[in-house]
């Protein structure tokens, strides 16, 4: 699905370059390599702080740690995402509120946010699903109307502009109060091991940030709050900035896949392409479409037997869950996010793409219709 083998070896004398500076330093856990990189990454989305830690799932739990979030409190995302989103949510003891999504974006929507509010309500966690935006302008008049805190779980669209209504141009997890992603090695700003960070405008969150991720010192040996140990390495950071600076480059070779795609399947009556959200930028973390009136599991054989690799990104609602099935939710509640997991399906999509393997994947999938 990815090829990071490929990505590497053009990257190699930069990146070697950077871990072997990191070894001569011994500045093995944060340090200034860690440093300069949250700098480079904040100029880069026009953020005023980045604070890195150790993956995508601690940066969530981190943010709503700082936000003050208490047992009882309950936190709005969508049910058509990765588990860590709820899984920090559940783990401190918080609420999760789950809700549908759009069947085209495949998106949190503001309706269903909206009828989701109660007043334990205190946190809104829209996920950027797949590389594009959910509709932040809407979501943040309704976090402001309520008095609602936003999180962005921006995993999976680093990098993507949301467009405002005035035309600016805004990066995805620099909206919310807290904005977080993950450098997990398959995603579009990947490292070579785990990674995260978080992101906020706030000096005051940012302060709170910084010492939550390191056991809430600010000072060393003097602990103002609980917190965790997520911090990020070195060596790590040393490779993501290197990415850093093709990160653009990387999300137009995705674009660049996913318009091959797009024409490949226009209008086949078996498949409906990814629909592009007139609001944003899309960096294609995965190019997922929805396959009607087909066996998914056949098709996935017969790519599979013809050396194609196939993914369903995500085959189980999280109100499905065996781990977060409560007596609040069950099967048809969310028919949209249903119907979604049981029809999407996404082919290979990174930043190495040719138009050989191109060709290659969609003759096959064409193929298996013409059989
Ligand atoms: C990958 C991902 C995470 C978690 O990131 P990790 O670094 O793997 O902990 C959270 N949310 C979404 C939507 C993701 O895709």
């Amino acid at each position: 699905m990815v090829d990071l083998k490929s990505q590497y070896n053009n990257i190699k004398e930069e990146v070697d370059k950077g871990i072997q500076a990191v070894i001569d330093s011994t500045a093995f856990v944060k340090g200034k390599v860690v440093k300069d990189f949250e700098d480079n990454l904040a100029k880069y989305l026009q953020v005023k702080h980045v604070i890195s830690c150790g993956n995508g799932t601690d940066a969530l739990q981190v943010a709503m740690m700082a936000l003050g979030l208490k047992p009882g409190d309950e936190v709005i995302t969508t049910s058509f995402t990765f588990i860590a989103t709820a899984e920090v949510i559940a783990l401190l003891g918080l609420t999760p509120v789950l809700v549908d999504c759009d069947p085209e974006t495949y998106n949190i929507t503001p309706e269903a946010i909206r009828k989701a509010i109660t007043p334990k309500t205190k946190a809104i966690v829209p996920v950027h699903i797949f590389g594009q935006s959910a509709p932040m302008e809407e979501i943040m008049a309704i976090a402001k109307e309520n008095n609602l805190a936003i999180i962005e779980d921006n995993a999976q669209a680093i990098g993507a502009d949301y467009i405002m209504n005035d035309g600016s141009k805004c990066k995805t997890g620099t909206m919310g109060d807290i904005g977080c992603t993950s450098f997990f090695p398959s995603k579009n700003l990947g490292a070579f091991g785990d990674g995260g960070a978080v992101f906020t405008n706030s000096n005051e969150l940012a302060d709170k940030l910084r010492a939550i991720v390191n056991h809430g010192m600010k000072v060393r040996y003097y602990h103002d709050y609980v917190g965790v140990n997520s911090r990020l390495d070195g060596i790590q950071a040393a490779i993501l900035d290197v990415k850093l600076r093709h990160l653009d480059e990387y999300a137009a070779a995705r674009n660049y896949a996913a318009n091959y795609y797009d024409k490949a399947f226009a209008n086949h009556k078996h498949i409906i392409t990814p629909a592009r959200y007139d609001k944003s930028s899309h960096v294609f973390h995965q190019y997922t479409m929805k396959l009607i009136d087909a066996d998914r599991d056949e098709l996935k054989n017969f790519l599979n037997s013809k050396g194609v690799p196939m993914m369903v990104y995500y085959p189980v609602p999280l109100h499905l869950q065996s781990a977060y099935k409560d007596d609040r939710y069950s099967e048809g509640d969310f028919p949209i996010t249903e119907c979604l997991s049981k029809s999407v399906f996404s082919l290979p999509m990174h930043t190495e793409m040719n138009e050989e393997q191109l060709k290659y994947i969609t003759d096959s999938v064409l193929e298996f219709f013409n059989k």
